[in-house]
């Protein structure tokens, strides 16, 4: 089994060469195929599975071939913690280095003004912690979810215990309904199933 074989487009598999990926853990083979046919997903995943690499390849690929409309944010990634969302963003940029796409970070212990100045850049991918994320988008213009094509929910069972549970909701509904979400968490609570029918269409269910 190799990446060659998930059909992923050439920029991307040379990334993971550089990275050192040989072939693709379960999540990945697992998530790709089905996440590039654009389904929805509800992964069962912890970290050091692979996950991020997982979600991220097949958003790379889906933000590769389509039109830009200058100034959106294409894909967004909520993630619990900003430790998280910066090893999220660091790896998105490595997989992304032979791409035209941009990612940017949003999330709290930076200035509001930093970050107006991330969002300005018009990064195509947004890792960010939800609290941060809400707080741009009621209270700024640099930002909106217009064109949002593919929302990541990771660490779903952590995301609702930062006591954002309402905002994580928020954001939610304010994303396009014609979307591509993938949920990813370590346990299936019955909170983290309310998050998945608030946010997932016909969602295929994975765990690795
Ligand atoms: P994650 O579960 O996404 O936090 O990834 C855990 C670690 O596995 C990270 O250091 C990744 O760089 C690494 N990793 C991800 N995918 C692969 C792969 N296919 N082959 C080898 N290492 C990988």
């Amino acid at each position: 089994d190799s990446f060659m074989k998930l059909n992923l487009p050439r920029p991307l598999i040379q990334a993971c060469k550089t990275l050192g990926y040989e072939k693709p853990t379960p999540i990945q083979a697992a998530c790709i195929p089905l996440a590039m046919l654009g389904r929805d997903l509800c992964a069962s995943a912890i970290t050091g599975s692979g996950k991020t690499a997982a979600f991220a390849l097949p958003t790379l690929e889906r933000l590769m071939y389509r039109p830009k409309r200058v100034s959106a944010t294409r894909a967004l990634i909520l993630t619990p913690t900003r430790e998280l969302a910066v090893q999220i963003h660091s790896m998105i940029q490595k997989l992304a280095q032979y791409t035209d796409i941009k990612c940017g970070l949003i999330v709290g212990g930076l200035s509001v003004r930093e970050q107006e100045v991330v969002l300005r850049s018009m990064p195509d991918i947004v890792v960010a912690t939800p609290g941060r994320m809400i707080d741009h988008l009621r209270n700024s213009m640099s930002v909106d979810l217009d064109d949002l094509s593919v929302l990541i929910l990771d660490e779903a069972d952590r995301l609702l215990q930062t006591g954002f549970a309402t905002e994580i909701q928020e954001l939610v509904r304010l994303s396009p309904k014609r979307r591509q979400t993938m949920l990813f968490s370590a346990t299936m609570t019955d909170e983290v199933k309310e998050l998945a029918k608030l946010s997932l269409n016909k969602p295929l269910r994975l765990s690795a």
